[in-house]
C-alpha cells in the first residue's frame, strides 16, 4: 500500500534483485571456497610490506584521482593517463561509466546470463535493462544483442570472457558487431579475467578505444592480481568520456591502500602473470578431465567452469558442499566453479565424475 507519511524508495531500488555473493565457508568447518572467482594465491610478499607501510599513513587521505596508479595503468596500455579512470571495484566503475550517460527510461542491453551486477547497475543507474539470452554454448547471440539496439539503447554490456559461462568474444566478431552498432551507443566491454584467456581468437578491448570512440574497455585487479578485498578497477576510454566518468566518480574512490598495492602489484606483474600461467594450466588439467569424464562444457576462458546441470544444479553443489567445496549455483541453470587449490578442483573433478555415471 502506498504511504504517504514515509520516505519513499525509488520504484528502480526496491525492485532490484540481490546480488548473491559466493557462499563463505562455515566456521571452524574446512572448506574450500570457489564460488566468487577469487585469486587462491595470497597476497605477495611485496605487496604486503607496501600494504603495511602505507598503512602508517591513515589518518590522510589518499590522492584524490589516484594520479601514479593512473599512470601506471596508462603506461602498462600504452595509453594517455587522461584515457584511464580508476574506481573502488570495477564494479563502481561501471556504476559511474552509466550514471555518466543514461538517463532514466535509457535502454542498456546485456548478455544473460552473465555478471549478476548488470541488471543491479543498470537499474540503480536509472535505466531499463534489456538482457539478451546466451547462445546455448554459453556465448553472447551478438546478432540477438545488434537486434536489441533502438533508439532508446544507450549502452550495450559484453562480457569477455562471460561470467559465468566462460568463452571470451572474438575479436572479429567485436569488430563487426563495433560496425553495426550506432556510433552514439556506448558499448562497454568487461575484461575482468581477461589475464587468463588463451584462445588465440579473443578480443583484446584496449586497442579497440583508438579505433572506436564509442568503445568503453573495464578491468579489474580483482581476479588475476589477486586484490579482490582492497577493491580496484578500472575503466579505459576516449579523453572525453573518461573526463565524464570520472565526473561521476566518488572522491577519493580509490584508498590509499588500494592504491599502493595495486601500484606495486603492476611492478610485480611479471611475478603475478605467472601464477595466472600455473591456474589456467590448473584449468586446463580440470577441463581435459572432465571432457575424459563425458562431461561436455563451454569454452572456459576465465579463473571458473561453468556446468549447465539445469535442474541437477542445486543436487551438484550441495555434493560439492559435502566434500568441502562451496561452488556458486544460479538457480536451474548451472553451477560455477572457481579453479581454486589443487585439491580443491581434484574433488571437483571427482564429483562432476560420479554425477555423470
Ligand atoms: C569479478 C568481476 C568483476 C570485478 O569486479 P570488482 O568490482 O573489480 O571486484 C567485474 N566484472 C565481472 C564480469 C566479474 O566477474
Amino acid at each position: 500500500m502506498p504511504s504517504q507519511d514515509r520516505v519513499a524508495l525509488r520504484e528502480a531500488i526496491t525492485s532490484l534483485p540481490a546480488y548473491v555473493p559466493g557462499a563463505r565457508g562455515g566456521v571452524g568447518r574446512f572448506s574450500y571456497k570457489l564460488s566468487s572467482n577469487e585469486n587462491p594465491f595470497p597476497p605477495l610478499p611485496g605487496v604486503l610490506a607496501a600494504v603495511a607501510d602505507a598503512a602508517a599513513d591513515l589518518n590522510r587521505y589518499p590522492d584524490m584521482y589516484a594520479g601514479e596508479l593512473v599512470e601506471a595503468i596508462a603506461a602498462l596500455h600504452g595509453v594517455k593517463p587522461g584515457r584511464v579512470v580508476v574506481g573502488n571495484g570495477s564494479v563502481a566503475v561501471l556504476e559511474f561509466v552509466l550514471d555518466a550517460v543514461c538517463e532514466t527510461g535509457d535502454e542498456v542491453v546485456y548478455p544473460w546470463r552473465s555478471f549478476e551486477a548488470y541488471p543491479i547497475v543498470v537499474s540503480v543507474a536509472g535505466a531499463s535493462g534489456v538482457p539478451v539470452p546466451l547462445l546455448p554454448d554459453g556465448r553472447h547471440d551478438l546478432d540477438a544483442m545488434l537486434a536489441a539496439v533502438t533508439d532508446r539503447t544507450r549502452a550495450v554490456l559484453l562480457c569477455s570472457p562471460n561470467n559465468p559461462t566462460g568463452p571470451a568474444l572474438a575479436g572479429d566478431d567485436i569488430r563487426s558487431f563495433l560496425a553495426a552498432v550506432p556510433s552514439h551507443v556506448l558499448v562497454l566491454l568487461d575484461e575482468a579475467y581477461t589475464e587468463f584467456v588463451r584462445d588465440p581468437r579473443a578480443i583484446d578491448g584496449v586497442p579497440l578505444v583508438d579505433d572506436a570512440p564509442n568503445v568503453v574497455v573495464l578491468r579489474t585487479f580483482s581476479k588475476a592480481y589477486g586484490l579482490a578485498g582492497l577493491r580496484v578497477g578500472y575503466a579505459v576510454a576516449r579523453t572525453r568520456l573518461a573526463d565524464g566518468f570520472r565526473a561521476a566518480s566518488t572522491p577519493f574512490g580509490v584508498n590509499a591502500l588500494a592504491q599502493v598495492a595495486a601500484l606495486e602489484s603492476l611492478r610485480e606483474r611479471p611475478a603475478l602473470l605467472a601464477r595466472v600461467d600455473e591456474l589456467v594450466a590448473e584449468r586446463d588439467r580440470v577441463t581435459s578431465a572432465l571432457a575424459a569424464h563425458g562431461w561436455d562444457l563451454p569454452d572456459a576462458q576465465g579463473n571458473f567452469v561453468w556446468f549447465g546441470l539445469g535442474e541437477r544444479t542445486s543436487a551438484f553443489a550441495k555434493a560439492c558442499v559435502e566434500e568441502g567445496v562451496i561452488v556458486r549455483p544460479f538457480g536451474a541453470e548451472g553451477a560455477r566453479v572457481t579453479i581454486g587449490e589443487r585439491e580443491a578442483n581434484d574433488v571437483v573433478i571427482d564429483v562432476a565424475r560420479r554425477f555423470l555415471s
